[in-house]
């Protein structure tokens, strides 16, 4: 797996991690582990599969990834039953659902489904499940925050998930009541990836330099897709609060997703919140801009996160990891990341997040102190190689 070898997280993983994963790596070496998803580049699950497949593939598992096709209705359809599933009231037709199904049933015919386990992740791909081949355990993995979701949408989906053999969920409080075994399963950030390995001050100056970023004042940060859940605009608002008693500068960073459509439409909706104010920097990133993001993250002062809806939020473990406080929504993942006092906020409101940020610019040593927590953190709940060992463990639970 490119130039980092499993060994070489020995050196950031807590004692004896590594020795468990290569003896659980030895009971299921060769079994066909396939993953699933809807997107290569481009949001929480890409980023985590893009590292989880070549360690698996390491340790001896026959670990594979497709990604489906769609076309733009079916992302936009796609896109509303996630908005949907998080609690937003959206209009899903009878004709969308339809599309959703048919644009399935033609990735079936071409999408090699064998794998003795097939993790299908998120509702994009959900309707797969009509076409799996005789053998092989299913498995729906569900990376959104289902604590709340519009119960027509939710119960359409349930047919499908039904029809699993188990679920994985990233928090007790997005289970539901479906007739088979669910599993819980934190995601995770890896820390040797360009997004989170170490920098040196000078490529992190540089990168700085090169986005056109001033160090002159602190940097308070988000980064995310533009995306209405991740309150962007409300970023702002906090912001203007805290300006009137803080100099310093606001950047929000971000991309599109390949399957997410509304990017554009939230990313004009910023640029008119942010107007002409020379602190506030908006930074369209491409999605391979793994070191612009961490050198973006380490030269940070505070890390929002100001999630209203938030499936997990891996943003906030990449902050905690770089030494970072997070000021965050208190939704979804975050609400188990960041504990309060300890390594940063949740907020619930606009106002809250301005007060929360404003008393940790007064307190650089309590900043510090939070940065050094989360890290600790981080190292024993949030690392790649936890979660390469849980789905190993579901992997053998199932096929054995
Ligand atoms: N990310 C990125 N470029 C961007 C925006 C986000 O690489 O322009 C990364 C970010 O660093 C994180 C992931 O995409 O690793 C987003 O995951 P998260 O769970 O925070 O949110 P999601 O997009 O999955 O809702």
């Amino acid at each position: 797996m490119n130039a980092v070898s499993l060994d070489d997280y020995r050196t950031v993983t807590p004692k004896g991690t590594v020795q468990f994963l290569r003896c659980l790596g030895e009971r299921v070496r060769g079994r066909r582990f396939l993953h699933v998803n809807s997107t290569r580049y481009g949001g929480g699950v890409a980023e985590i599969l893009n590292r989880l497949v070549p360690i698996m593939t390491d340790l001896g598992v026959d670990a594979r990834w497709e990604v489906i096709k769609g076309d733009a209705a079916f992302f936009a359809v796609t896109k509303a039953l996630h908005n949907a599933l998080q609690g937003r009231e959206e209009l899903i037709t009878k004709a969308m659902l339809n599309h959703y199904a048919e644009i399935n049933r033609e990735n079936a015919r071409h999408l090699p489904l064998e794998g003795d386990l097939v993790l299908i992740h998120d509702p994009q791909p959900a309707p797969l499940i009509n076409y799996r081949p005789a053998e092989g355990k299913w498995v729906w993995r569900c990376h959104i925050d289902l604590s709340h979701p519009q119960r027509q949408v939710w119960r359409h989906l349930r047919k499908y998930v039904a029809g699993y053999n188990a679920a994985v969920f990233s928090l007790p409080k997005f289970s539901q009541q479906i007739p088979i075994p669910q599993f819980l399963v934190y995601p995770s950030i890896d820390p040797l990836s360009d997004k989170n390995r170490e920098l040196s001050t000078d490529e992190i100056d540089e990168m700085l330099a090169r986005m056109d970023i001033p160090r002159d004042k602190p940097i308070l940060l988000q980064v995310s897709r533009f995306d209405r859940f991740k309150d962007p605009v409300g970023v702002i608002k906090a912001y203007r609060l805290v300006k009137k008693h803080y100099d310093c500068h606001l950047i929000l960073a971000g991309g599109t997703a390949q399957d997410d459509p509304e990017g554009q439409e939230v990313l004009a909706e910023v640029r008119e919140e942010a107007g002409h104010d020379p602190d506030i920097h908006i930074l369209e990133l491409p999605p391979d801009a793994h070191l612009q993001i961490n050198a973006l993250q380490r030269a940070a002062t505070i890390i929002l996160q100001k999630s209203l809806r938030e499936g997990f939020g891996l943003t906030v473990a990449e902050a905690m990891w770089k030494g970072k406080p997070v000021v965050g929504g208190a939704s979804g993942g975050i609400t188990v990341q960041v504990i309060d006092d300890v390594t940063g906020y949740t907020v619930n409101s606009i106002e809250g997040a301005a007060f929360r940020i404003r008393y940790l610019l007064n307190n650089p040593v309590l900043m510090a102190r939070m940065g050094e927590a989360g890290r600790e953190y981080v190292r024993r709940e949030f690392l790649i190689t936890r979660h390469v060992t849980d789905y190993l463990t579901i992997l053998a639970f199932l096929t054995s």
